[in-house]
């Protein structure tokens, strides 16, 4: 086993998660954290250790992303972690027509990223901030990037063009990309060793549902389609996105309240999904608690849920030659056993037949098939995006597993 380690890096624009991974043994990180509050009063960083210990510093006021790092080295020189560092995989947003892999960053490739960033504009510019600032901190050691949109890239004009004069795709990129890119491909990779599929003959429909939520269909490996579409509002209803709206309907808001474009942006985005049908959370857990005891708009807003990722599902199976399993991942995905067992019922005209014991077990990272046989399998897998990044970082690198 190599004793060299990969670092994730995944940068917002307050705040700074971090993950090290031994290269070759990338299913559990060895050390992780999180930097908060970055250009604010009370910017922190916070270590779990690899004792299983937690710690956290304060960074000082306004304290920024090269701060963070910077405490970061620290703590990793202090655990005689620093000099095993030997790659560094940044997750990337939008990586838009350019990036469909990870790719080393040279400064060819920043030119590129910043060419990318209006098509991400609240993620895109913080990541890069926290690229540059890494670059300046670990000046010898190879960075990767790592891009949510790059699995999707393998789908067809079919899949991705959006039925507007066609010279908005040509003159302005607007068209759809799909995001959690790393969470569906590393799904289907696992899925299809998990079931002992053959990678060249293989159909997934894979629903990644945590606070965002999309649906890919992946056939032998690739992807033919995703929910989310030139950002990640489009396609499934999500704990504060509404998914899927009519224009007309928000045309029709803007004319009777006075909303700006703005508004209808923040309302979309932040205001809408399980939190503004329910009028109550954007938490799956808690919506569930609130229907068990009758509340109205929470069990609205769980079957609407589960209606539209039914009705996604169903469509995105339309891409493959054959549907072998749907994989349920992500923080609802994982635990819910509720949100399953709806889904697979909504999804009886499929053949699939829910073993109820089975579904009641699968929670807190426990995975496995959660159907009767006779019919298409439904799998719970957990997902590990950072996993896959330092994979990628170390692959990338040169670094032998
Ligand atoms: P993110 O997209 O922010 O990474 P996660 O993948 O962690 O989010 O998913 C968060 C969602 O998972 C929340 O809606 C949360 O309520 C839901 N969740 C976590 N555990 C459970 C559970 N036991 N039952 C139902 N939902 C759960």
């Amino acid at each position: 086993m190599s004793t060299t380690l990969s670092l994730v890096l995944n940068c917002g624009s307050s705040s700074l998660k971090f993950a090290i991974f031994q290269v070759g043994k990338e299913d559990v990180p060895i050390m992780s954290g999180m930097a908060e509050c970055l250009g604010q009063d009370k910017a922190s960083i916070s270590f779990k250790q690899p004792d299983g210990n937690r710690k956290k510093t304060d960074l000082g006021k306004n304290a920024m992303h090269d701060a963070a790092l910077t405490a970061l080295i620290e703590e990793l020189r202090a655990c005689a972690l620093l000099e095993r560092v030997a790659a560094i995989g940044h997750r990337v947003v939008h990586g838009g027509n350019r990036f469909s892999g990870s790719v080393m960053i040279t400064p060819d490739v920043i030119q590129g990223l910043e060419e990318c960033s209006p098509l991400a504009p609240l993620h895109n510019p913080p990541q890069l901030v926290g690229i540059y600032a890494a670059l300046s901190v670990f000046k010898n050691i190879p960075q990767i990037a790592v891009f949510d949109t790059a699995f999707h890239q393998s789908m067809k004009p079919a899949a991705y063009t959006y039925a507007l004069p066609y010279k908005y795709l040509v003159e302005n990129g607007v068209r759809r990309y799909g995001f959690h890119g790393t969470s569906h491909r590393y799904i289907a990779g696992e899925a299809v060793r998990v079931l002992n599929l053959d990678p060249e003959d293989s159909g997934l429909v894979i629903a990644h549902l945590g606070n965002g939520a999309s649906v890919s269909a992946v056939r032998n490996g690739r992807c033919e389609d995703t929910s989310m579409g030139m950002t990640p509002l489009e396609g499934l209803v999500m704990g504060t996105r509404s998914g899927d709206v009519d224009f007309g309907a928000l045309k029709y808001i803007a004319e009777t309240t006075g909303a700006s474009l703005d508004d209808l942006d923040k309302m979309l985005n932040k205001e809408s999904g399980l939190l503004g049908i329910s009028g109550l959370s954007n938490d799956c857990r808690e919506l569930e608690q609130a229907r068990a005891r009758g509340h109205e708009g929470a069990t609205l807003a769980l079957d609407v849920f589960v209606h539209r990722l039914a009705r996604h599902i169903g469509g995105h199976a339309t891409s493959l030659k054959r549907l072998d399993a749907l994989v349920f991942t992500g923080g609802i995905g994982e635990n819910s056993v509720l949100i399953r067992e709806l889904t697979l019922k909504h999804l009886e005209v499929f053949g699939f037949r829910i073993d109820a014991e089975k579904n009641a077990s699968l929670v807190a990272g426990k995975g496995g098939v959660c159907t009767l046989p006779g019919g298409p399998v439904a799998l719970v897998m957990a997902t590990n995006e950072e996993g896959l990044i330092a994979r990628d970082a170390a692959q990338l690198a040169g670094l032998a597993a």
